[in-house]
């Protein structure tokens, strides 16, 4: 016994894992307060990280323009305390780059209900989430202004510093919420055991009514679900076989792309996270659908907020189709095609679509992601003020727009359709 847990926890510490329950042993709490504000579409500042909050911020501001009430439940809630035959919420922790990203696996499956007037759309998600939770070594309740100096609460400084409004880049967390993901497998085996096994029960009793071998409905009707429940056994296992084939290993392949590309930066990049990255991904285009006119949003530099998306409610990355590195002497360029889910408000209605759109995500090529918090003030190279990633690298106080490249990734390019 003991000897398997030696061996068990050794394989743990090889592949930098940890139980969550050890990790992160407050993590229930966490998850529930978490699933009560996005009940209530609450502000999230206290239990999110920045480039989350930050993108929750501006739909929240795009829904209250368009009058787009909203909230998101979860079906299966019953599963976080009765673990059902398939399984209970749990998860693993591990060392990704700078952080320790925990990942909480669940049954629930997101219900985004958006409503305008008497009218409503209700988005399902088809698949579990996997709630990602990152953790920094330290992390500090409170925050030094980088521009005037004063100490002010961590949540009140996500939007800047609450005395002089000057933005910086938060990066030290302490159990800090930075997504969801949808879960590859859902899969419930028990059940799916017993359906193959009832279903092909009945349609053997159902043929073996019709043909009649035996003379008598009783006969004919237990035969055939005899048989059948045999039967029921071999379909089974060709029904795993064919969705393992033919739908769980594409999907494993389709999700796990980005963090497999994150593994391949990681060689060159070894404080970049898949938590942070994907959060940081996910933020710049819903930065770019629902920021307005007003917003300076240089982070997506060549490209300006356009016009056709003010009807966008909300926006989402679903899925990386392709992510690869366009070769370049100066910067770090990735191309990612991915399906974007759009909701919006089209003459009073409510639509949503799942479209492709091709992304470029930039850094400068010597730019690495910085272990230490404190290196993540960016200062205005002509007047020396601070500027930050979140207003665009647009210097409040002498106009100059910086190439924020430099500091960190930078969408440089959206379009739509695979290209
Ligand atoms: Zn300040
Ligand atoms: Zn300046």
């Amino acid at each position: 016994m003991s000897t398997n847990n030696d061996l068990s926890s050794a394989i743990w510490k090889l592949f930098k894992m940890e139980d969550i329950n050890t990790a992160i042993p407050d993590w229930r709490s966490l998850l529930d307060e978490y699933l009560v504000k996005k009940k209530d579409d609450a502000d999230l500042s206290d239990m999110v990280v920045q480039t989350y909050w930050f993108a929750d911020y501006l739909a929240k501001r795009r829904r209250k323009k368009l009058g787009v009430q909203y909230s998101e439940t979860y079906a299966n809630m019953k599963t976080l305390d009765k673990p059902t035959m398939s399984r209970k919420a749990g998860g693993t922790a591990y060392r990704d780059g700078h952080c320790t990203r925990a990942m909480i696996f669940t049954m629930l499956k997101k219900r985004m209900r958006y409503a305008f007037g008497n009218r409503s759309l209700t988005v399902k998600q088809g698949q579990a989430s996997i709630f990602n939770i990152l953790s920094t070594q330290g992390s500090k309740e409170t925050q030094i202004c980088p521009h005037c100096g004063s100490e002010s609460p961590t949540v009140k400084c996500m939007n800047g510093c609450p005395y002089c409004g000057t933005k910086f880049t938060i990066k030290q967390y302490q159990n800090k919420i930075a997504g969801e993901t949808p879960d590859t497998m859902g899969f419930e085996p028990f059940g799916f055991f017993l359906g193959s096994i009832a279903g092909t029960a009945v349609l053997f009793s159902i043929y073996s009514v019709i043909d009649n071998p035996y003379g008598h409905i009783v006969a004919n009707l237990l035969s055939g679900l005899f048989i059948g429940g045999f039967v029921g056994v071999g379909v089974y296992f060709a029904l795993v076989l064919f969705l393992f084939v033919f739908v769980y290993f594409p999907r494993i392949v389709r999700d796990n792309r980005l963090s497999d590309f994150c593994k391949r930066l990681r060689r060159t990049d070894p404080n970049l996270s898949t938590g942070e990255l994907t959060s940081e991904f996910q933020t710049r285009v819903r930065t770019y659908f629902l920021a307005g006119k007003e917003d300076n949003i240089h982070f997506v530099s060549s490209l300006e907020a356009s016009g056709d998306y003010t009807d966008v409610v909300d926006a989402m990355i679903v899925s990386y189709k392709r992510l690869f590195t366009i070769p370049n002497q100066h910067f770090l360029a990735i191309r990612a095609h991915m399906k974007i889910r759009l909701v919006r408000l089209k003459e009073g209605r409510l639509i949503s679509e799942k479209l492709p759109f091709t992304v470029d995500l930039v850094r400068n090529i010597e730019t690495k992601t910085q272990a230490l918090p404190d290196n993540e003030v960016f200062v205005c190279p002509t007047c020396g003020a601070p500027i930050s990633i979140l207003e665009g690298g647009h210097c409040r106080f002498c106009g100059n727009t910086t190439d924020l490249s430099r500091f960190g990734f930078t969408m440089q390019f959206l379009m739509p359709g695979w290209v």
